[in-house]
């Protein structure tokens, strides 16, 4: 089978060196095993993505070395892929509209008898909104939707607590997690909960996109950093439900700057157009993430 990974950045800042070393991972592992290097821009968060980011992306990728086929696929042409598999979900009863806010969420969860705990996604939601029954009718609009996790893991084949699902990891997770790591019902309803699948503004969410475009662009082997390696089960249950293939993934360490802090969009002076106009060159950029030249 062809090796297929992919870059997937969002278009909402400069590249940094920590989106260099995750673009150039993914690029030579395909270049290595004689695969395919894809790129996805995932610009569904349309109120933070800019033209001038994306045609930034294009130029210093191309600069450090990396190609990739044409077109590139980019997430905003994608809504249809994405209001399908929602109605799909919706119409087995496996998501709910939930108009709760974040400040909701935090005291419903710190109410005495709940407990707060920290998911992926941040507090997992206390389910407030939860309905008893699936939700017959058409799919609402504009309003967040949530997967219910207890009724998609019953419909994933996970019935008790110990049920789980696997995925293989061939890089590590941040505590160094790796080889064949498990999924139990229990972790997945209490430890990720019922995330949301699909946002106000966007009528969908980073989970259900990356599944969905993950499997339509035949990605075999998914490189990023390992601060996305909590989010694997929410990919992994969605790829369950949805019969699609569970790629390989391949979590990376994270580019962190002198203080152990790792780089973000606004860390501006470590931009890899920064370093171009100061004179740097790919092989240096390399250097400095500790890839072979
Ligand atoms: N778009 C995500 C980011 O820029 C990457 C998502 C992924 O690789 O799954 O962090």
């Amino acid at each position: 089978m062809t090796l297929i990974t992919r870059f997937a950045p969002s278009p909402t800042g400069p590249l940094h060196l920590g989106h260099a070393y995750s673009a150039l991972r993914a690029y030579d592992l395909a270049q290595s095993a004689g695969g395919v290097f894809l790129l996805r821009i995932e610009d569904i968060d349309l109120s933070r993505a800019r033209p001038a980011w994306e045609a930034q992306i294009y130029e210093d990728l191309s600069w450090l070395g990396v190609s990739w086929p044409e077109p590139v696929m980019r997430q905003s042409d994608r809504r249809a892929a994405y209001s399908d598999t929602l109605d799909h979900l919706w119409a087995r009863g496996l998501l709910y509209p939930c108009a709760c806010r974040r400040a909701d969420i935090a005291a419903a969860a710190s109410a005495p008898q709940e407990g707060v705990s920290l998911g992926p996604d941040g507090i997992v939601y206390p389910g407030t909104c939860r309905p008893f029954t699936p939700i017959t009718g058409p799919r609402p609009q504009h309003i967040p939707l949530r997967l219910d996790m207890r009724r998609a893991c019953d419909h994933a084949g996970l019935q008790v607590a110990d049920d789980l699902i696997t995925f293989t990891e061939k890089g590590a997770g941040p505590q160094g997690e790796t080889g064949r790591i498990t999924l139990t019902r229990n972790m997945l309803v209490h430890e990720v909960g019922d995330v949301i699948l699909s946002r106000r503004d966007m009528a969908t969410s980073y989970h259900l996109s990356v599944v969905v475009d993950d499997a339509d662009q035949g990605i075999t082997d998914v490189v990023r950093g390992e601060d996305l390696f909590e989010a694997t089960g929410i990919h992994v249950i969605l790829q369950r439900l949805l019969d699609l293939h569970t790629p390989v993934y391949r979590h990376h360490p994270l580019v962190r700057d002198a203080t152990g802090k790792r780089l973000a969009k606004r860390d501006d002076a470590r931009a890899i157009h920064l370093f171009r106009t100061e004179g740097a060159s790919p092989a240096e950029i390399r250097k400095m993430v500790g890839l072979a030249p």
